[in-house]
């Protein structure tokens, strides 16, 4: 296990993954019912953009960096926006939130989370970060656990309502096999759930061959696709790009996706050929 988020921490793809995440968060927020979090790759929690890491790559000045200087973000991407500028309270980019952070902001009392994290250093120092989040007593961490088995133990959870995020490192080269494997798996124990993948765009030809995959699980009837190219992807062993991938994605979400692809396309572009599609498959 060689990936560490905190290279890559507030990139163009956790922009994508983050802003749709709050979006889904919000609509879970609609109704009173309680409502469950499952994130099964969940790193640490939260990131120093002023670390050795993020500091090497520097990823962070083509992706949240360019989204905070922007005056004019529209409604749906504006929670997101907020959401780091209230880790960063001095108004200094500093302090970029993961996926577990984000989640345990839109927790309601009745709601909860669980954090699963594989790498056992890594899950421990996620351990420590969320007794410091918001709604602290509602997060529980599955120190060196993986997030597939989890996800197979745990659903359907009590609450019957919430979102499992699957957002893995791709460092195997069976990951997607991996995913889909863990979304029939899921789908047959909880067909209601929402899933919400995350993915690199490498060669879009793989990429497709997966959405079909998951099309044809047993069970799974809705699934919508948020793919953002940041260059034409003429070069299949690059990171062109990266995608959501959503099982029954909350009610309202698919409205707001052109505008944020719209948004969100030119502003993370890299090169020639930056390009969305937004579908239901
Ligand atoms: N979701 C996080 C966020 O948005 O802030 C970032 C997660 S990062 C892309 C992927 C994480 O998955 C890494 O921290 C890695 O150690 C962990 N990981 C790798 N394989 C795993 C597995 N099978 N189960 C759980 N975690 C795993």
């Amino acid at each position: 296990m060689n990936y560490r988020h905190s290279y890559h921490a507030g990139n163009f793809a956790d922009v994508l993954k983050h802003v749709v995440q709050c979006v889904a968060l919000r609509y879970l927020q609609n109704k009173e019912k309680p409502f469950w979090v499952l994130d099964t790759h969940a790193g640490i929690g939260m990131y120093d953009l002023t670390g050795e890491e993020a500091t090497k790559t520097g990823e962070a000045m083509a992706g949240v960096a360019r989204l905070l200087e922007r005056s004019d973000v529209p409604a749906a991407i504006a929670p997101y926006v907020e959401a780091v500028k209230q880790l960063n309270e001095n108004g200094e980019l500093r302090w970029y939130p993961g996926s577990p952070w984000l989640s345990a902001l839109h927790l309601r009392p009745q709601d909860s989370l669980i954090l699963c994290e594989k790498h056992p250093q890594d899950s421990l120092l996620l351990a420590a970060n969320a007794n410091e989040f918001p709604a602290a007593r509602q997060i529980k961490v599955m120190t060196a656990t993986d997030g597939y088995a989890a996800l197979k133990a745990l659903v359907p959870p009590p609450q019957k309502r919430g979102m499992v995020l699957i957002d893995p490192p791709f460092e195997q080269r069976d990951e997607f096999e991996q995913i889909v494997a863990a979304l029939t798996a899921g789908v047959r124990r909880w067909a209601t759930g929402t899933y919400a993948v995350w993915y690199p765009i490498k060669d879009p030809l793989v990429v497709g061959d997966f959405h079909q995959k998951v099309k044809v699980i047993r069970g799974v009837e809705q699934v919508y696709v948020m793919d953002l190219l940041v260059r034409s992807a003429t070069d299949a062993s690059r990171f062109n790009g990266c995608g959501m991938l959503f099982i029954n994605p909350p009610y309202g979400l698919t409205e707001q996706a052109t505008t944020i692809m719209n948004y969100l396309t030119p502003l993370l572009a890299q090169d020639q050929g930056a390009e969305y599609q937004c579908l239901w498959l």
